[in-house]
């Protein structure tokens, strides 16, 4: 059995989104040794740091949050496609030539997997393949990138998941993972009431 741990790290130096400082995790020792009897660290940081699910609250002012999520999608089937050759964003086309059963988690691998560093011109996802998926019924979609969109006016991208019951996993490194279906494992922190939260994938391949 292969596993493939297709998270983030969380560190000091690790990307955020837009590069700003704001959202970098901040790590502080609260006690250490000897002086105290124990060691601790207290980490604060934004729930859209590093590898995340988003819940529909994040961009729908009524939508369901942390309590509402069940653990089941979060525990099944993934498809990793090779999309490493779009430059911008996936389209619609894009994602014809691959075989996307109702039901799966659909991972894009794009060539946001082959830097570490935050870019600008990361690919994500179009509208039109967004609501191409939601059509397909999948269960989640998630993307190497710390956004599923960059900056479009609306959010369409995650209104077109999200609306539809679909989750959105942000921040995947899938560098080393070849194109194929595997199991998936990746349960959110349980934290009470909010729009998103940390979690660790990873894949499991049988
Ligand atoms: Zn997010």
């Amino acid at each position: 059995m292969k596993v493939y741990d297709i998270s983030m790290t969380i560190e000091p130096r690790m990307a955020v989104y837009k590069d700003r400082d704001a959202k970098r995790p901040v790590f502080r020792t609260v006690a250490s040794q000897p002086a105290q009897s124990v060691h601790e660290t207290e980490l604060t940081m934004n729930l859209h740091t590093g590898t995340h699910v988003d819940y529909p609250r994040h961009v729908m002012p009524a939508g369901s949050d942390s309590d509402a999520a069940e653990l089941f999608p979060f525990l099944g089937t993934a498809v990793v496609l090779d999309l490493v050759g779009v430059e911008d964003a996936v389209g619609k086309k894009d994602l014809e030539e691959h075989s996307i059963r109702r039901g799966d988690l659909v991972l894009l691998k794009t060539r946001n997997s082959l830097q570490e560093d935050f870019d600008f011109q990361f690919v994500y996802l179009s509208a039109e393949a967004a609501e191409y998926l939601a059509h397909k019924e999948v269960r989640g979609v998630g993307i190497d990138a710390l956004g599923i969109e960059r900056d479009q006016t609306g959010h369409p991208a995650h209104h077109a998941l999200l609306g539809n019951g679909i989750f959105i996993i942000e921040g995947l490194r899938l560098r080393d993972v070849p194109a194929k279906r595997y199991r998936f494992v990746g349960l959110p922190l349980k934290i009470a009431g909010v729009e998103a939260a940390p979690l660790r994938a990873v894949l499991i391949e049988e």
